[in-house]
């Protein structure tokens, strides 16, 4: 008999619905489960997998161990499983199943973009960004203080960094100075794809989570509020198996409001920063650059925000992508600083110079005009940073990601 093989991980997108804690576990249950990739799955779910194998379920604790801490990708690796199991298991068509980086290119700033494949029902690649030192984007939230290489061996060639995570192949949302609008959206990727991507860049740097500093923003290709369940599956599953903490992540919207409303109700230990992509000072710029603006104008985007409960030390930040003439005027910055006011919670702004591509009608503005923008900001009280671009000359900076393979 044929059994049909269900996605991993992906379940149906609706409002209504909280997204359930123990997801992982659900999908395992469904009996159309009997085969395919285990990544993406959490302890429980693997447990429920062997437990249907007639295994006991800390054999799940066991899988859970290889494949999210040693980064085992081949089932016959798993030496903690019985041979005959191992075998079992394969038999049956269950594999591993994690992305797995098909290229690489690297800057000569030490970023790396990848072209990660996800051998998925519809196989696809996508972009992560491994960032060493990271990009700046953490300024200002306390981080920078902390002692970087603790405990870490001499060997290593970075204190800290910062990897760009991707929620979807490509992207609906068209904003008219990003480079992944142009690919539209293919599909969404599951829990284990998002996921996935983090463990393949650690895998590949030797990271070991707990000793080494890693930051995560999910600012990759995509609008991760419009893969909302999936998205918080994969953060529930780096923060419960792979043991990151939700206070190293960032997740960047482009102010999907009722993505938002969800967001800012999810429980503080499995809650990522938030990061919301205004790139205007109003409604009427915004619309222009940032056609979503229409759907959700931008005082919709900043109230939606205002019921978030912060950790302590925590804060907004608010993406600004400079414009040459659109969107960097000193006045534009003063405007800017009252929708941050508005939010009545800490905040801060990360200034982006916007990071050219092939036949658009904008340009970059100069150093010394983001400087003005960032003390214009500065002067009404706002804490603001301006963020180095990184990996521009191997097309991996912000709003770049379109799986350009020449580079
Ligand atoms: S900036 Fe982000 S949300 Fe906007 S089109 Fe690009 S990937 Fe999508």
């Amino acid at each position: 008999m044929m059994l049909k093989v269900v996605p991993r991980n992906t379940v149906p997108d609706n409002p209504d619905q909280p997204v359930p804690l123990d997801f992982s576990e659900a999908a395992a249950e469904s009996p159309e489960l009997r085969s395919g990739p285990l990544f993406g799955l959490d302890a429980g779910g693997l447990a429920t997998v062997l437990k249907r194998e007639g295994e006991p379920a800390w054999r799940g604790e066991q899988i859970a161990e290889a494949i999210y801490h040693q980064y085992i990708t081949e089932l016959s690796s798993i030496t903690t499983l019985p041979l005959a199991l191992r075998q079992k298991l394969e038999g049956e068509g269950w594999r591993i199943g994690r992305p797995e980086i098909a290229k690489v290119f690297q800057s000569a700033d030490g970023t790396e973009r990848y072209l990660v494949e996800c051998a998925g029902a519809k196989p696809e690649t996508v972009e992560t960004v491994w960032m060493p030192e990271g990009d700046d984007g953490e300024a200002g939230d306390g981080s920078e203080e902390e002692q970087a290489g603790e405990g870490q061996p001499d060997a290593k060639t970075w204190r800290r960094a910062t990897v760009c995570v991707s929620s979807q192949v490509g992207c609906a949302v068209n904003c008219q100075f990003c480079l992944t609008a142009r690919l539209g959206l293919k599909r969404n990727l599951t829990a284990g794809e998002i996921a996935g991507q983090v463990v393949a860049v650690f895998d590949r740097h030797n990271v070991r989570v707990g000793r080494d500093r890693v930051n995560l923003v999910f600012m990759g290709m995509g609008e991760p509020f419009l893969n909302y369940n999936n998205f918080m599956a994969a953060v529930r599953l780096l923060v419960r198996e792979v043991g990151l903490s939700p206070q190293r992540m960032t997740v960047s919207t482009s102010g999907i409001v009722p993505g938002i409303e969800r967001f800012v109700q999810e429980p503080g230990e499995v809650r990522p920063k938030l990061a919301i992509s205004l790139n205007a000072p109003n409604d009427e710029v915004r619309a222009e650059v940032m056609p979503i603006n229409r759907k959700w104008p931008i005082a919709a985007v900043v109230d939606a925000v205002r019921p978030m409960r912060l950790r302590p030390h925590e804060r907004i930040t608010f993406e600004y992508v400079l414009l040459g003439g659109v969107t960097d005027r000193p006045e534009q910055a003063r405007e800017l600083a009252r929708l941050v006011r508005r939010t009545g919670l800490p905040a801060k702004v990360n200034l982006i110079a916007w990071n050219p591509g092939p036949d658009f009608n904008y340009s970059t503005p100069k150093a010394e005009t983001a400087e003005q923008f960032r003390y214009a900001l500065a002067g009404e009280g706002i804490p603001a940073y301006i963020r180095q671009p990184r990996g521009r000359d191997i097309f991996a900076a912000c709003g770049q990601l379109k799986r350009t393979l020449e580079a």
